[in-house]
């Protein structure tokens, strides 16, 4: 293959060469045009990919980096900002797809007494160059050992702007980010609720995807393919979905059987059950 092509992917190496002698501001600036090259031709695998301005490495046979699946980023200039009961800071945004389910999850969690006024969402859209920050600022440790915890530029679901960490105003014993978040209450609301949102939780313990265990990491996929944004957003992670289906996820909560198993009318004219109702009879 000779072309175009060859000719970016050269100068791109060469800009990345000339790094090890810039300062790091300097490398990281100069560094961007050759890396948007690189990540534009992210087709050919066995190119070894300038993670950070001292690290590369080189993708995995099926595409993927550390185990982490490439994601393409989503323009920041479109997010919105979650509600700021569970963004106080108002750092959270999002894609707009999800704002009315995060609207309403947000609020269901400030009317259940367990955890009223505890739901965060720590963590949300963060462009690739961010994540390159953050990712490079802990490599020290090795690459692999890096990855368990952070995913490399361009391999991370935030980009996309349909994912969540969440956490809790309240972390007392149990820090946010961790998983002892599993067993806290607002971890505990999160796995019995967020399907209800069109949350899933990406990377499930023992994922075959090799991925650690996050259940703070919720992605937004809606709780059908036909609510507005969501075929979008599942078209974003149908590669995730299909080879490492995440759990919880909505396609889980048994939404038809629970229309099919409630009893025979006996209710006919009345209003429909609240939420809380619901939710029991589901279980
Ligand atoms: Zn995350």
């Amino acid at each position: 293959m000779v072309g175009q092509h060859d000719v970016k992917l050269v100068s791109a190496r060469r800009v990345m060469e000339r790094t090890n002698d810039m300062g790091e501001a300097g490398a990281m600036g100069k560094l961007k045009n050759g890396l948007m090259t690189i990540a534009a031709l992210a087709a050919s695998p066995a190119l070894a990919q300038q993670l950070c301005p001292t690290a590369t490495s080189q993708p995995q046979a099926d595409g993927r980096m550390f185990n982490h699946l490439p994601y393409a980023e989503t323009n920041g200039a479109i997010m919105q900002p979650a509600p700021p009961s569970i963004s106080p800071d108002g750092s959270c945004k999002v894609h707009p797809a999800i704002v009315a389910d995060l609207m309403r999850m947000a609020a269901d969690a400030d009317r259940d007494p367990m955890i009223a006024g505890q739901l965060r969402a720590l963590s949300c859209w963060r462009g690739t160059e961010y994540q390159r920050m953050v990712f490079c600022n802990g490599i020290h440790i090795g690459l692999m050992q890096r990855a368990q915890t952070s995913a490399p530029p361009g391999y991370s679901e935030h980009a996309t702007g349909y994912v969540i960490d969440f956490g809790t105003a309240n972390p007392g014993d149990c820090p946010n980010i961790e998983g002892c978040f599993a067993a806290s209450p607002v971890g505990q609301w999160l796995l019995k609720n967020a399907p209800r949102y069109g949350f899933e939780l990406s990377f499930p313990a023992g994922s075959k995807q090799r991925v650690t265990w996050e259940p703070w990491h919720w992605r937004w996929v809606g709780t059908s393919g036909g609510v507005p944004g969501a075929a979008s957003a599942r078209a974003v992670f149908a590669r995730a979905r299909a080879e490492y289906p995440a759990s919880p996820s909505p396609q889980e909560a048994p939404l038809v059987i629970r229309v099919m198993s409630q009893p025979e009318n006996p209710n006919a004219g009345k209003p429909p059950p609240a939420p809380e109702e619901k939710r029991k009879r589901r279980r």
